[in-house]
Protein backbone atom coordinates (compact mmCIF):
# COMPACT_ATOMS: atom_id res chain seq x y z
CA UNK A 1 0.00 0.00 0.00
CA UNK A 2 1.01 3.64 -0.49
CA UNK A 3 3.60 4.33 1.94
CA UNK A 4 6.69 6.18 -0.04
CA UNK A 5 7.17 9.69 -0.73
CA UNK A 6 5.60 11.71 -3.03
CA UNK A 7 7.91 12.43 -5.43
CA UNK A 8 8.39 9.15 -6.81
CA UNK A 9 3.96 8.42 -7.29
CA UNK A 10 4.23 11.81 -8.99
CA UNK A 11 6.80 10.20 -11.32
CA UNK A 12 4.28 6.96 -11.57
CA UNK A 13 1.49 9.71 -12.32
CA UNK A 14 3.00 11.48 -14.95
CA UNK A 15 3.74 7.97 -16.57
CA UNK A 16 0.63 7.25 -16.62
CA UNK A 17 -1.01 10.34 -17.49
CA UNK A 18 1.88 10.49 -20.49
CA UNK A 19 0.24 7.15 -21.85
CA UNK A 20 -3.29 7.67 -21.10
CA UNK A 21 -3.60 11.09 -22.97
CA UNK A 22 -2.46 9.69 -25.79
CA UNK A 23 -6.00 7.68 -26.31
CA UNK A 24 -8.38 9.43 -28.01
CA UNK A 25 -10.98 6.87 -27.56
CA UNK A 26 -14.69 7.50 -26.75
CA UNK A 27 -17.05 9.87 -26.73
CA UNK A 28 -18.24 13.56 -25.12
CA UNK A 29 -21.18 13.13 -23.59
CA UNK A 30 -23.49 15.84 -25.87
CA UNK A 31 -26.99 16.04 -24.61
CA UNK A 32 -26.41 19.68 -23.64
CA UNK A 33 -24.20 21.55 -25.56
CA UNK A 34 -22.25 22.94 -22.02
CA UNK A 35 -21.15 19.54 -21.90
CA UNK A 36 -19.95 19.19 -25.28
CA UNK A 37 -17.75 21.99 -24.96
CA UNK A 38 -15.57 20.07 -23.00
CA UNK A 39 -11.66 19.25 -24.74
CA UNK A 40 -10.99 15.84 -25.38
CA UNK A 41 -7.32 16.44 -24.36
CA UNK A 42 -8.16 17.13 -20.92
CA UNK A 43 -7.00 14.66 -18.13
CA UNK A 44 -6.56 15.41 -14.53
CA UNK A 45 -5.56 12.69 -11.49
CA UNK A 46 -5.48 13.79 -8.15
CA UNK A 47 -4.73 11.56 -5.41
CA UNK A 48 -5.32 12.37 -1.47
CA UNK A 49 -4.29 10.51 1.41
CA UNK A 50 -6.28 10.13 4.61
CA UNK A 51 -3.15 12.19 6.28
CA UNK A 52 -3.86 15.02 3.74
CA UNK A 53 -1.12 14.41 1.20
CA UNK A 54 -1.59 15.44 -2.54
CA UNK A 55 0.04 14.13 -5.54
CA UNK A 56 -2.01 15.22 -8.64
CA UNK A 57 -0.99 15.49 -12.16
CA UNK A 58 -2.16 17.00 -15.53
CA UNK A 59 -5.81 18.96 -15.65
CA UNK A 60 -6.44 18.27 -12.33
CA UNK A 61 -7.56 21.99 -11.77
CA UNK A 62 -9.95 22.02 -14.63
CA UNK A 63 -13.61 22.54 -13.64
CA UNK A 64 -16.22 20.43 -14.61
CA UNK A 65 -20.06 19.54 -13.22
CA UNK A 66 -19.87 16.71 -10.93
CA UNK A 67 -22.83 15.10 -12.39
CA UNK A 68 -23.64 11.45 -11.22
CA UNK A 69 -20.65 11.61 -9.37
CA UNK A 70 -23.02 13.35 -6.66
CA UNK A 71 -25.44 10.57 -6.14
CA UNK A 72 -23.38 8.90 -3.12
CA UNK A 73 -22.96 11.70 -1.38
CA UNK A 74 -26.55 12.47 -1.38
CA UNK A 75 -27.55 9.56 -0.14
CA UNK A 76 -25.32 9.61 2.88
CA UNK A 77 -27.00 13.30 3.49
CA UNK A 78 -30.66 11.82 3.29
CA UNK A 79 -29.08 9.08 6.10
CA UNK A 80 -27.98 11.43 8.18
CA UNK A 81 -31.02 13.43 7.97
CA UNK A 82 -33.40 10.50 8.53
CA UNK A 83 -31.84 7.53 8.89
CA UNK A 84 -31.31 4.07 7.33
CA UNK A 85 -34.62 2.57 7.78
CA UNK A 86 -36.47 5.40 6.09
CA UNK A 87 -34.32 5.81 3.58
CA UNK A 88 -34.70 2.33 2.42
CA UNK A 89 -38.12 2.50 2.37
CA UNK A 90 -37.78 4.73 -0.49
CA UNK A 91 -34.97 3.42 -2.37
CA UNK A 92 -33.63 0.20 -2.86
CA UNK A 93 -29.47 -1.03 -2.95
CA UNK A 94 -30.25 -3.57 -5.67
CA UNK A 95 -28.13 -3.21 -8.31
CA UNK A 96 -29.54 -3.02 -11.98
CA UNK A 97 -28.63 -4.82 -15.41
CA UNK A 98 -30.86 -1.84 -16.53
CA UNK A 99 -29.37 1.47 -17.66
CA UNK A 100 -28.70 4.45 -15.17
CA UNK A 101 -31.39 6.22 -16.75
CA UNK A 102 -34.02 3.77 -17.23
CA UNK A 103 -37.71 4.50 -16.20
CA UNK A 104 -38.24 0.92 -13.95
CA UNK A 105 -38.80 0.62 -10.51
CA UNK A 106 -39.11 -2.82 -8.27
CA UNK A 107 -42.52 -4.42 -9.16
CA UNK A 108 -42.89 -5.71 -5.54
CA UNK A 109 -41.78 -2.18 -3.28
CA UNK A 110 -42.43 0.54 -5.97
CA UNK A 111 -38.82 1.54 -5.04
CA UNK A 112 -36.34 2.42 -7.21
CA UNK A 113 -33.80 -0.15 -7.50
CA UNK A 114 -30.88 1.88 -5.70
CA UNK A 115 -29.64 5.65 -5.31
CA UNK A 116 -27.18 5.54 -8.02
CA UNK A 117 -29.48 5.36 -11.12
CA UNK A 118 -31.45 8.33 -11.64
CA UNK A 119 -34.78 7.30 -10.51
CA UNK A 120 -33.17 6.07 -7.33
CA UNK A 121 -30.94 10.12 -6.51
CA UNK A 122 -34.43 12.01 -7.19
CA UNK A 123 -36.43 9.71 -5.11
CA UNK A 124 -33.08 10.65 -2.86
CA UNK A 125 -33.13 14.25 -3.26
CA UNK A 126 -37.03 14.41 -2.44
CA UNK A 127 -35.45 13.04 0.86
CA UNK A 128 -33.20 16.40 2.09
CA UNK A 129 -34.45 18.12 4.95
CA UNK A 130 -35.02 22.02 5.03
CA UNK A 131 -37.77 24.32 5.86
CA UNK A 132 -38.09 25.58 2.20
CA UNK A 133 -36.31 24.99 -0.95
CA UNK A 134 -33.45 27.50 -0.77
CA UNK A 135 -32.92 26.08 2.66
CA UNK A 136 -32.89 22.22 1.03
CA UNK A 137 -30.17 23.59 -1.93
CA UNK A 138 -27.99 25.40 1.14
CA UNK A 139 -27.79 22.07 3.18
CA UNK A 140 -27.01 19.96 0.09
CA UNK A 141 -24.44 22.75 -1.05
CA UNK A 142 -22.83 22.88 2.34
CA UNK A 143 -22.32 19.12 2.46
CA UNK A 144 -20.61 19.08 -0.91
CA UNK A 145 -18.23 21.75 0.58
CA UNK A 146 -17.61 19.76 3.45
CA UNK A 147 -16.02 17.10 1.61
CA UNK A 148 -14.14 19.30 -0.62
CA UNK A 149 -12.78 21.34 1.42
CA UNK A 150 -14.00 24.61 -0.09
CA UNK A 151 -16.94 26.06 -0.93
CA UNK A 152 -18.92 24.24 -4.09
CA UNK A 153 -21.10 26.29 -6.60
CA UNK A 154 -23.63 25.31 -9.18
CA UNK A 155 -22.69 26.31 -12.74
CA UNK A 156 -26.01 28.21 -13.87
CA UNK A 157 -25.74 27.57 -17.10
CA UNK A 158 -25.22 23.73 -17.25
CA UNK A 159 -28.20 24.04 -14.76
CA UNK A 160 -30.65 25.58 -17.03
CA UNK A 161 -30.10 23.11 -19.53
CA UNK A 162 -30.46 20.24 -17.32
CA UNK A 163 -33.62 21.33 -15.97
CA UNK A 164 -34.88 22.26 -19.64
CA UNK A 165 -33.76 18.80 -21.38
CA UNK A 166 -34.36 16.85 -18.19
CA UNK A 167 -38.14 15.43 -19.54
CA UNK A 168 -36.78 11.55 -18.68
CA UNK A 169 -36.22 12.74 -15.12
CA UNK A 170 -39.33 14.61 -15.39
CA UNK A 171 -41.47 10.95 -16.17
CA UNK A 172 -39.98 8.96 -13.51
CA UNK A 173 -40.68 11.73 -10.56
CA UNK A 174 -44.09 11.48 -11.97
CA UNK A 175 -44.60 7.59 -11.76
CA UNK A 176 -42.58 7.68 -8.15
CA UNK A 177 -45.04 10.20 -7.50
CA UNK A 178 -48.13 7.70 -8.94
CA UNK A 179 -47.23 5.69 -6.33
CA UNK A 180 -46.79 7.59 -3.80
CA UNK A 181 -42.89 7.27 -3.48
CA UNK A 182 -42.05 10.89 -3.95
CA UNK A 183 -43.83 13.90 -1.35
CA UNK A 184 -45.80 16.49 -3.23
CA UNK A 185 -42.77 18.13 -3.31
CA UNK A 186 -41.64 16.30 -5.71
CA UNK A 187 -41.08 19.14 -8.58
CA UNK A 188 -38.97 20.65 -6.14
CA UNK A 189 -36.82 17.35 -5.44
CA UNK A 190 -36.07 16.98 -9.31
CA UNK A 191 -35.26 21.26 -9.63
CA UNK A 192 -32.32 20.02 -6.83
CA UNK A 193 -31.14 17.30 -8.68
CA UNK A 194 -30.69 19.48 -10.97
CA UNK A 195 -28.54 21.56 -9.53
CA UNK A 196 -26.87 18.62 -7.36
CA UNK A 197 -25.81 17.29 -10.91
CA UNK A 198 -24.19 20.91 -11.90
CA UNK A 199 -22.14 21.80 -9.14
CA UNK A 200 -18.40 22.53 -10.34
CA UNK A 201 -15.48 20.42 -9.15
CA UNK A 202 -11.91 19.11 -10.45
CA UNK A 203 -10.33 15.98 -10.16
CA UNK A 204 -8.26 17.82 -7.09
CA UNK A 205 -11.39 18.52 -5.66
CA UNK A 206 -12.76 14.85 -5.82
CA UNK A 207 -9.99 13.12 -4.72
CA UNK A 208 -10.17 14.92 -1.34
CA UNK A 209 -14.09 13.99 -1.19
CA UNK A 210 -12.92 10.40 -1.57
CA UNK A 211 -10.08 11.06 0.90
CA UNK A 212 -12.83 12.00 3.35
CA UNK A 213 -14.53 9.01 2.59
CA UNK A 214 -11.52 6.95 3.12
CA UNK A 215 -10.91 8.60 6.47
CA UNK A 216 -14.08 7.80 8.02
CA UNK A 217 -16.18 10.77 7.03
CA UNK A 218 -13.51 13.35 8.37
CA UNK A 219 -12.10 15.82 5.87
CA UNK A 220 -8.12 15.22 5.99
CA UNK A 221 -7.13 18.66 5.29
CA UNK A 222 -9.96 20.67 7.21
CA UNK A 223 -10.54 18.49 9.54
CA UNK A 224 -14.35 19.07 9.97
CA UNK A 225 -17.12 15.86 9.54
CA UNK A 226 -18.50 15.46 6.33
CA UNK A 227 -20.54 12.14 7.32
CA UNK A 228 -21.37 10.34 10.31
CA UNK A 229 -18.50 7.43 10.20
CA UNK A 230 -21.04 4.92 11.23
CA UNK A 231 -22.85 5.72 7.69
CA UNK A 232 -19.51 5.86 5.54
CA UNK A 233 -19.78 2.08 4.69
CA UNK A 234 -23.46 2.42 3.23
CA UNK A 235 -21.97 5.07 0.62
CA UNK A 236 -19.05 3.13 -0.13
CA UNK A 237 -20.67 -0.27 -0.28
CA UNK A 238 -23.62 1.09 -2.66
CA UNK A 239 -20.25 2.78 -4.61
CA UNK A 240 -18.74 -0.90 -5.13
CA UNK A 241 -21.87 -2.57 -6.20
CA UNK A 242 -23.81 -0.04 -8.33
CA UNK A 243 -21.13 3.07 -8.99
CA UNK A 244 -19.80 2.58 -12.37
CA UNK A 245 -23.03 2.17 -14.22
CA UNK A 246 -23.67 -1.39 -16.16
CA UNK A 247 -19.84 -1.85 -15.93
CA UNK A 248 -20.19 -2.07 -12.13
CA UNK A 249 -19.92 -5.46 -11.88
CA UNK A 250 -16.46 -5.80 -14.12
CA UNK A 251 -15.15 -2.82 -12.37
CA UNK A 252 -15.66 -4.35 -8.90
CA UNK A 253 -14.49 -7.88 -9.63
CA UNK A 254 -10.54 -6.16 -11.57
CA UNK A 255 -10.25 -2.70 -9.93
CA UNK A 256 -11.98 -4.11 -6.99
CA UNK A 257 -11.92 -0.10 -5.19
CA UNK A 258 -15.61 1.44 -4.28
CA UNK A 259 -16.01 3.99 -6.96
CA UNK A 260 -18.44 6.63 -8.95
CA UNK A 261 -18.19 8.15 -11.93
CA UNK A 262 -20.69 10.93 -14.28
CA UNK A 263 -21.62 12.13 -17.02
CA UNK A 264 -18.91 14.80 -17.79
CA UNK A 265 -16.24 12.22 -17.01
CA UNK A 266 -15.37 12.55 -13.37
CA UNK A 267 -14.63 9.42 -11.30
CA UNK A 268 -14.24 9.70 -7.53
CA UNK A 269 -12.63 6.30 -5.87
CA UNK A 270 -12.20 5.64 -2.39
CA UNK A 271 -9.36 2.90 -1.06
CA UNK A 272 -10.91 3.29 2.57
CA UNK A 273 -8.19 4.19 5.19
CA UNK A 274 -5.40 4.86 2.63
CA UNK A 275 -6.82 7.61 -0.20
CA UNK A 276 -9.31 8.69 -1.88
CA UNK A 277 -8.56 9.23 -6.18
CA UNK A 278 -10.38 11.90 -8.32
CA UNK A 279 -9.93 11.38 -12.20
CA UNK A 280 -11.23 13.75 -15.01
CA UNK A 281 -11.46 13.31 -18.55
CA UNK A 282 -14.69 13.58 -20.58
CA UNK A 283 -14.31 10.79 -23.45
CA UNK A 284 -16.76 8.57 -22.42
CA UNK A 285 -16.84 4.49 -23.45
CA UNK A 286 -19.93 2.43 -24.36
CA UNK A 287 -20.93 2.18 -20.36
CA UNK A 288 -20.31 5.51 -19.95
CA UNK A 289 -17.73 5.66 -18.17
CA UNK A 290 -14.46 8.10 -18.31
CA UNK A 291 -12.06 5.83 -20.94
CA UNK A 292 -9.10 7.21 -19.43
CA UNK A 293 -10.05 7.02 -15.81
CA UNK A 294 -11.35 4.11 -15.82
CA UNK A 295 -7.63 2.34 -17.32
CA UNK A 296 -5.80 4.72 -14.70
CA UNK A 297 -7.98 3.37 -11.88
CA UNK A 298 -6.94 -0.44 -13.43
CA UNK A 299 -3.52 0.76 -13.42
CA UNK A 300 -3.34 2.19 -9.91
CA UNK A 301 -5.18 -0.38 -8.53
CA UNK A 302 -2.73 -3.60 -10.17
CA UNK A 303 0.50 -1.30 -9.75
CA UNK A 304 -0.24 -0.46 -5.27
CA UNK A 305 -2.27 -3.24 -4.96
CA UNK A 306 -5.40 -1.23 -4.10
CA UNK A 307 -8.36 -4.67 -4.79
CA UNK A 308 -10.43 -4.49 -1.65
CA UNK A 309 -9.73 -8.20 -1.55
CA UNK A 310 -6.15 -8.42 -2.24
CA UNK A 311 -4.31 -11.36 -0.55
CA UNK A 312 -1.14 -9.65 0.28
N1 LIG B 1 -27.68 15.06 -15.36
C1 LIG B 1 -27.57 13.74 -15.87
C2 LIG B 1 -28.93 13.08 -15.92
O1 LIG B 1 -29.70 13.21 -15.00
C3 LIG B 1 -26.63 12.94 -15.01
C4 LIG B 1 -26.19 11.79 -15.75
C5 LIG B 1 -24.99 11.10 -15.16
O2 LIG B 1 -23.98 11.69 -14.77
O3 LIG B 1 -25.08 9.86 -15.16
O4 LIG B 1 -29.25 12.43 -16.90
Amino acid sequence: RMKSAAAPIRDILKDLHTRLVANYEGKIADYIPELSAASPDSFGIALCTTDGQIVEYGDYKTSFTIQSVSKPFMFGLVIGDHGLDHVLSKVGVEPTGEAFNSIVLDEVSNRPFNPMVNSGAIATADLVKGKDYPERVKRMLEMFSRYSGREVFVDNTVFMSERMTGHRNRAMAHLMRNFDMMSEKFEEALELYFQQCSILVNAHDLSVMGATLANGGLNPLTKIRAIESENVKYLLSIMMSCGMYDYAGEWAFRVGIPAKSGVAGGIVAVVPGVLGIGLYSPLLDIKGNSVRGVKACQELSQKFSLHAFESS
